[in-house]
């Protein structure tokens, strides 16, 4: 398991890559300011590496979304879009061809590219952890809770 968060200190702006391991502590300095934190790492996450909680805020809310940019995602989809609706006037062929293959990149997308879980309550992200089936997709109202 790998969990990538932005230092809880206000004032620290660094993101810290850390992978709690069976021997692992509770408690993770910063690289850059040296705070240490306590880290709520529970058994299942050290000899399992499946998440049941936030291990950064101790939050049991999270949500389960491709691990991918999501900017680029929208980037392809605007591209394909447009490049579809100036083809459909001259060659509406060319215009299927455009759609199929921004599907086809899409299908390409959710196969080969892993998933990540973030916290709702301070967006940690944890990834190469073990699938758990109570985290779903984003949902806008549990979001807007936080
Ligand atoms: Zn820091
Ligand atoms: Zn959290």
């Amino acid at each position: 398991m790998q969990i990538r968060f932005h230092c809880p200190t206000d004032t620290c702006v660094a993101i810290i890559e850390y992978e709690p391991l069976e021997n692992c502590g509770d408690t993770m300095e910063c690289p850059r300011c040296h705070t240490k934190h306590h880290m709520h790492i529970t058994d299942a996450m050290r000899n399992e590496q499946s998440l049941d909680q936030c291990a950064v805020c101790s939050g049991g809310e999270l949500f389960v979304r491709k691990d991918f940019p999501q900017k680029i995602g929208f980037f392809i989809v605007v591209v394909f879009g447009i490049a579809a609706i100036y083809y459909f006037n001259t060659s509406v062929l060319t215009s299927w061809a455009i759609l199929a293959s921004a599907m086809l990149l899409d299908l390409a997308i959710y196969f080969f590219i892993g998933k990540v879980t973030t916290c709702y309550a301070c967006r940690a992200e944890y990834r190469k952890c073990a699938p758990n089936d109570a985290h779903e997709g984003f949902d806008l109202a549990t979001s807007e809770k936080y």
